[in-house]
């Protein structure tokens, strides 16, 4: 019994205090909607804000691919790491690793890439990856998410566009961000389509989830947390959702800091 009360206390305190300490002078994101334009090569509008993110000197990041589901893993790999090579920095795939928990452990950063968010959830939580992604990441540990890894940053994906083709063991998230992101936001649905709007999901959602704020974040947009601030990239508008609150239209250009105390 007090072997089991040391342990539970000492999760608590990793998860609840841990992070209050020194998240706020660490903590560096890039959370981005969406990987490419409509049009675009793949990955190709965000690669120079990656480069900005990552810096001047190269950086060999971690690559989580788990949420290719109907691209093997190493072809990837592969696409990513050719548009990161391009603007000076390089990624190695965690398929490739014996120990995952040890490959997190030693990222220069760790990059988590788009698909189903369902299945990177489920590889997420089956790896065990939760705890030592969040502890890397708040020690500042560069993560760049695009899509399904910036759903992957959230509290919980319960605001994904996916379809939930696998069993997640759970919606539980990284936690990195105390508010819910919608990535790819659509304003409205294609003429003659009758299924709901993404505006009406986001009300569902917050009936069920009244506490917290849902940012919409359109393609072509990303989140920048530097420590303790946050700012927009990218030329459209947020729209940001609370429950009993209409709906703001945010300019990108706005402080996005507040977000972050919310
Ligand atoms: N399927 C999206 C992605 O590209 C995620 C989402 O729309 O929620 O990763």
């Amino acid at each position: 019994m007090k072997n089991r009360y040391n342990l539970v206390f000492c999760d608590n305190f990793f998860i609840y205090l841990y992070p209050k300490i020194i998240k706020n002078k660490t903590m560096r994101l890039l959370l981005i909607s969406n990987s490419t334009n409509a049009g675009e090569a793949y990955l190709d509008y965000p690669k120079f804000n990656i480069r900005d993110f990552l810096g001047e000197k190269p950086v060999k990041c971690l690559f989580i691919p788990y949420a290719g589901v109907t691209v093997t893993w190493d072809d990837y790999e592969a696409k990513v790491k050719s548009r990161f090579n391009e603007v000076g920095h390089d990624i190695e795939s965690i398929h490739h690793f014996d120990d995952p928990i040890k490959a997190i452990e030693e990222a220069e950063a760790i990059v988590v890439g788009g698909g189903s968010t369902w299945n990177l959830t489920y590889q997420i939580h089956l790896n065990k990856l939760t705890e030592p992604i969040v502890k890397k990441v708040k020690k500042g540990t560069p993560y760049i998410g695009w899509s399904a890894g910036s759903n992957l940053a959230c509290p919980t994906i319960k605001t994904t566009n996916d379809m939930p083709i696998i069993d997640p063991m759970g919606f539980e998230a990284l936690n990195l961000i105390p508010f819910q992101i919608n990535p790819h936001y659509l304003d409205k649905n294609p003429d003659g389509h009758g299924g709901e709007t993404r505006e009406d999901r986001i009300n569902e959602f917050m009936v069920l989830n009244q506490d917290i704020y849902i940012a919409g974040l359109r393609e072509g947009t990303m989140f920048l947390v530097e420590g303790d601030k946050m700012s927009m990239i990218g030329k459209r508008n947020l729209r940001l959702f609370k429950y009993g609150q209409e709906p703001k239209e945010i300019e990108s250009t706005e402080d996005f800091t507040f977000l972050l105390n919310v």
